[in-house]
């Protein structure tokens, strides 16, 4: 069954409601799907077939008997392995959660659940969701679909892999400092990281908590809006969420002719040339076509990567405590308690997330806090007023997801810094809490997909996904 490749998944949900396509038969296909392309993409940690085949039978029934249930009932979808499905496997690509099994459903598997969405798997991922390639998983990295000698990029890897080797129609990545928008760059699909709050945190292991949120991935701008309102929602148990607005007037795609778009030269430096000329071919014809696009600079940009790397790595240090082998986590022997905690860590975590802990440690230390660790909110902060400023006048921020688009293996970190260089384009927008999507948008001269990326208000999450859907339908190279 070719319709996990060529169909998007409204598009099948509603030969589903039809009655012409049965949710069996489809969670079948996306099970034989990954069956068959996952040995080679190593996209999927964990397969749940039977409660997968269980939801499928479900939501057949009810469709059957004329029931509503939601514009996705019955859609295969992967989930990323750092949120809890209950009694499933969860391992964060970690030793230190190998064997851990998932006591209850996070939030937002509640609400697809009840929607009738059907998981078929756990997607592989950096390890803790640290990394952009996927190299730091104790699985291994996804490789992108299409062309193995690259891959799929990080931390939600499998979940862009899956739905670009169209194993599943959706995906659930997270995204701390832009881990749905650079692999959905890099595998040629549509990712976005809602505003801050607009998805509940509840049940997803932590990295980096004032960053991060779960964020869909899709095939379109229609099924990822489409998603999206199924997972936003406020939830009591994580008080930072407040779900998203009910939609405004942009649920149809803007005109081009009304779209006012900054472009910030500090993220279009420095791109590969591919990216390049795929970027500013847009970005002309764009102005051809009646859009006000206008290049601007934000120096405050320039702190990005340091703002983001000092923050994330101090949440992370203090996330990660509860990963000692007694509370959570991969059990340590030892003659005391000092020594079973040492093990259990020592063991238990990679080597890119002691790295973290370590920083983060540090720059939350007595003599560090004051001049690292605060001046590194308050750059955020500076990043947040100069964002807030341009929106006021422009709506959106227009520049490529990445310089580069899919690395080969073996290329995550800056050699002498140590410092990760993917997120340049994509950090801002998490240290901001305002919404970003990452859409396919042409290839570069290897063939390989280039994304570019669209960064909105606070809550115009939908505006956002409109805008993009717009500048790819209307305008091609
Ligand atoms: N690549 C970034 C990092 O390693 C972002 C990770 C993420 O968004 N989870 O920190």
């Amino acid at each position: 069954m070719d319709e996990l490749k060529t169909f998007t998944a409204l598009e099948l949900a509603r030969l589903m409601r039809k009655g012409r396509l049965s949710p069996v038969e489809l969670a079948r296909a996306s099970l034989d799907a990954i069956e068959r392309e996952n040995k080679e993409i190593n996209a999927v940690i964990t397969i749940t077939g039977e409660r997968a085949m269980d939801q499928a039978r479900r939501v057949e029934k009810r469709l059957l008997a004329g029931e509503e249930i939601s514009p996705l009932a019955g859609v295969p979808i992967i989930i990323k392995d750092n949120i809890l499905v209950e009694g499933v496997r969860m391992t964060c690509a970690s030793r230190m959660l190998e064997n851990y099994i998932a006591p209850y459903d996070a939030g937002v598997v509640e609400m697809l659940e009840k929607a009738g969405l059907v998981i078929v798997g756990k997607a592989n991922m950096d390890e803790f969701a640290m990394g952009s390639t996927g190299e730091t998983s104790i699985f291994g990295p996804a490789l992108l679909p299409g062309n193995k000698d690259y891959c799929a990029g990080g931390s939600s890897s499998g979940s862009a892999a899956a739905v670009a080797a169209g194993m599943a129609l959706l995906s659930l990545g997270s995204d701390t400092g832009g881990s749905v928008r650079v692999p959905a760059s890099y595998c040629g699909i549509w990712g976005i990281k809602p505003t801050y709050g607009a998805v509940s945190r509840y049940g997803m292991v932590t990295h980096a908590s004032s960053l991060e949120q779960i964020g869909p991935m899709a095939k379109s701008g229609a099924d990822l809006v489409a998603l999206l309102e199924l997972c936003a929602g406020a939830d009591w148990r994580n008080a930072t969420s407040v779900g998203l607005p009910s939609s405004g007037s942009y649920d149809e795609p803007p005109q081009i002719n009304i779209l006012k778009i900054a472009v910030p030269q500090e993220l279009t430096e420095g791109c590969t040339s591919g990216v390049h000329d795929v970027f500013w071919g847009c970005v002309e014809k764009l102005k051809a076509l009646g859009a006000r696009v206008d290049t601007i600079s934000i120096p405050e940009l320039r702190y990005t990567l340091a703002a983001y790397n000092v923050i994330s790595c101090a949440e992370a240090s203090s996330n990660l405590s509860r990963f000692d082998g007694i509370r959570f986590g991969l059990p340590g022997v030892g003659a005391d308690f000092e020594e079973r905690i040492r093990n259990s860590r020592g063991q238990g975590f990679g080597r890119e997330v002691k790295r973290r802990i370590l920083l983060g440690t540090y720059v939350l230390s007595e003599k560090q806090y004051e001049s690292r660790f605060l001046k590194a909110r308050e750059a955020a902060r500076r990043i947040k007023e100069a964002l807030e400023a341009v929106m006021s006048e422009y709506f959106l921020i227009l520049c490529p997801t990445t310089k580069t688009t899919a690395p080969c293996l073996g290329q995550d970190l800056e050699p002498e810094t140590g410092v990760c260089n993917f997120d340049t384009n994509t950090a801002a927008a998490n240290l901001t809490g305002l919404p970003a999507v990452s859409f396919p948008f042409g290839a570069d001269e290897k063939g390989l997909p280039v994304g570019l990326h669209l960064m909105g208000s606070a809550f115009q999450d939908r505006f956002v996904i409109s805008a993009a859907e717009t500048i790819c339908h209307e305008v091609s190279l």
